[in-house]
């Protein structure tokens, strides 16, 4: 089963197709989907192993893919008039998505069985733009479906430049997923940045992304600020005048903060 009811504001329904993600940002929030695979898949019993080798194993949900057309049909009135989010525990295009294109297989059924529905995908890789031609196939699709249509987001964080490979090990860099962007929008896909996560004393990078998306007309959803348990491990903290400037930033819907 891959399609599952979500509390996360805005969102009906999520869809993961991968346990773990590839990419193994250090501050990545949901580490504690290792303990759903401890001592599972050939997988260490150990959670605590698990999360601090986030990154290094990732278990894709090929079953649920193959059985996705029939769970759809079934599930479609459902989502009727919600948001599906793919995905919200992973990367829907991390590395591992090249070999096993389960995305893809996933686009393709929602093409086929014409699911009415409304689509956001979350990502910060370029590997998206293997699929722009079923992505632009779903937007034509449903564009002129009051409750259906397609959304992409793509994260970019803003973390200090000397430390991005120790904080990122395997995510593309920032300016990869700018074009990603500008890409999906000159390809007539709706499209949107989430900025996230902001690292504190970063505030001259943060700006200077916002007016580059700006310049690219790419509007700013979100932006969301190192979470606590991130600023305790990583021994860093917000100023509270740093915290006023991003919440006073122009264009940006919602800052989040934890
Ligand atoms: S890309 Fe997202 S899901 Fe993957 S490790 Fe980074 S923060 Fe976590």
């Amino acid at each position: 089963m891959l399609i599952t009811p979500s509390r996360l504001p805005g969102v009906g329904f999520v869809i993961n197709p991968y346990i773990g993600c590839g990419f193994g940002c250090k501050y990545c929030y949901a580490k504690f989907m290792a303990k759903f695979v401890a001592g599972k898949y050939g997988l260490s019993d150990n959670v605590n192993n698990l999360q601090r080798s986030w990154g290094n194993w990732v278990i894709p949900k090929v079953d649920d893919v193959n059985n996705f057309g029939q769970e759809l049909k079934k599930k479609q009135k459902k989502l009727q008039g919600k948001k599906v989010l793919l995905s919200s525990v992973t990367d829907p295009y991390q590395p591992k998505e090249a070999q096993f294109k389960l995305t893809r297989k996933m686009l393709e059924t929602w093409l086929n069985t014409q699911a009415n529905v409304q689509l956001e995908i979350l990502t910060r890789s370029a590997l998206i733009l293997r699929d722009l031609d079923l992505l632009k196939k779903l937007a034509l699709q449903t564009q002129n479906i009051e409750t259906a249509g397609l959304t992409v987001g793509v994260s970019i964080s803003v973390i200090p430049k000397n430390r991005f490979r120790e904080i990122e090990p395997y995510a593309p860099l920032p300016n990869v997923r700018i074009n990603v962007l500008k890409t999906l929008k000159a390809a007539g896909i709706n499209v949107y940045a989430f900025i996230a996560p902001v690292w504190p004393g970063e505030i001259e990078q943060l700006k200077e992304l916002v007016s580059t998306l700006r310049a690219y007309s790419v509007p700013i959803y979100y932006i969301e600020l190192l979470n606590k348990t991130a600023r305790r491990y990583f021994k860093v903290e917000f100023s509270k005048r740093e915290v006023v400037e991003i919440r006073r930033l122009e264009g940006v819907i919602r800052v989040i903060e934890h």
